[in-house]
């Protein structure tokens, strides 16, 4: 067995996308898909730049282009052509299985309507669809609906049991709200009242959005009574969020907690942070982690983040994901991207003789799926 085994491995195994969203399921413009290749800014692409010119533009012309009958490579424009040539229906086929991913653990916590819901994208792929529940959509759901201060403990109980009777786990975006800085302790019952009461007095008929530091620890704090897997957006992500406060290592006081060992936790995306992230799943027996979405935004260079977060790390504690959301390009590359970076990592190890090819192979199948079947009970 030699690295062109490894190799071949990488580039036929079906994954597990622990953490994905759907595809658009409306057509977009040039400009509107540019603003989708950029994580940080919420802003049109300006005209004198182009989104293109990026890592990951360079990554979706290397890579997306030929599964557009395309050569490798093609220029934006042409590219731009031939996906409106094709049109919505087959690019987005096209991508999504190419992707080969045998198993979607889709957050459908973001922007529904616009992206797949797990039956329409199992009407797409033939992979299986599974669903992970975002918490702060419940309790904004409930305010939306006229929750009282007095009945928002016992309403957002109900609501978290009912959305994840199906589920195989929930998602936590308190760092885009308020940061992993925050007093995660278990608050009591009046506190949890006083805060729901300030909640709903501030927002009136506003579109309520949870950012209140009591009511994110209250819900966490839920999620881990209920024992599901619970996943938790860490560092990269839209200015939204100030990643000063989105590093995971802030996370230790919460981790520390004997109620919280119980649960396993998955630290989403960590980039930049994926070596505090790795430390972090090496110190908690509990805690795994991926750089899913640093590995599309870093292009060619995902071989390096890849490599940084196979340093301390125990291999049973590394998950893939894609982090997708909108372009179907980024449900393909980031599964391609991965396999790429994989093999490049992986080469000179194996060539060294410091790791045998066996090895290897065993280590992409936990990473690649064994560890999310057994984490998320999927098998
Ligand atoms: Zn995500």
């Amino acid at each position: 067995m030699s690295m062109d085994d490894v190799e071949q491995h990488l580039r036929s195994i079906p994954l597990v996308d622990h953490h994905v969203h759907g595809a658009f399921v409306v057509d977009i413009d040039r400009r509107e898909f540019e603003t989708h290749i950029n994580e940080g800014s919420p802003e049109p692409i300006p005209e004198w730049m182009t989104m293109f010119d990026s890592q990951l533009g360079f990554s979706i012309r290397r890579h997306c282009a030929p599964l557009l009958d395309l050569e490798p490579n093609a220029p934006a424009d042409a590219y731009w052509q031939r996906r409106t040539e094709l049109g919505r229906g087959v690019v987005t086929s096209r991508f999504l299985n190419g992707a080969n991913i045998s198993d979607w653990v889709l957050d459908t916590g973001f922007s529904a309507g616009v992206v797949h819901t797990p039956a329409q994208l199992a009407a797409v792929v033939s992979g299986k669809t599974h669903e992970i529940v975002r918490i702060e959509v419940l309790a904004e759901q409930m305010v939306a609906e006229g929750v009282t201060a007095g009945e928002y403990i016992d309403g957002f109980r109900a609501r978290l049991r009912s959305s994840t009777a199906t589920a195989v786990g929930v998602k936590t975006i308190v760092a885009y709200r308020a940061g992993l800085d925050i007093d995660f302790s278990r608050p009591g019952a009046a506190q949890v009242e006083r805060a729901a009461q300030r909640w709903i007095t501030e927002t009136g008929s506003a579109a309520p959005r949870l950012t209140d530091p009591t009511l994110l620890a209250f819900g966490v704090n839920e999620a881990i009574d209920l024992g599901l897997p619970i996943q938790i957006h860490a560092a990269f992500g839209d200015r939204d969020l100030d990643l000063a406060r989105c590093n995971p290592i802030h996370m230790m006081p919460f981790l520390r907690r004997p109620d919280v060992n119980k649960v396993p936790i998955t630290l989403l995306h960590c980039y930049p942070y994926h070596r505090e992230a790795g430390y972090l799943a090496e110190a908690f027996t509990n805690v795994y982690m991926d750089v899913g979405l640093g590995v599309n935004y870093t292009g060619t260079r995902s071989s390096s983040i890849i490599a940084e977060a196979l340093e301390v790390v125990p291999f049973a504690k590394v998950l893939f994901s894609t982090d997708a959301w909108g372009p179907p390009e980024l449900h393909y590359l980031g599964a391609a991207l991965w396999r790429e970076s994989m093999i490049r990592v992986l080469r000179p190890w194996v060539d060294q003789g410091d790791w045998t090819a066996a090895d290897a192979i065993r280590v992409v199948d936990m990473i690649g799926r064994n560890n999310a079947l057994r984490l998320y009970g999927l098998e």
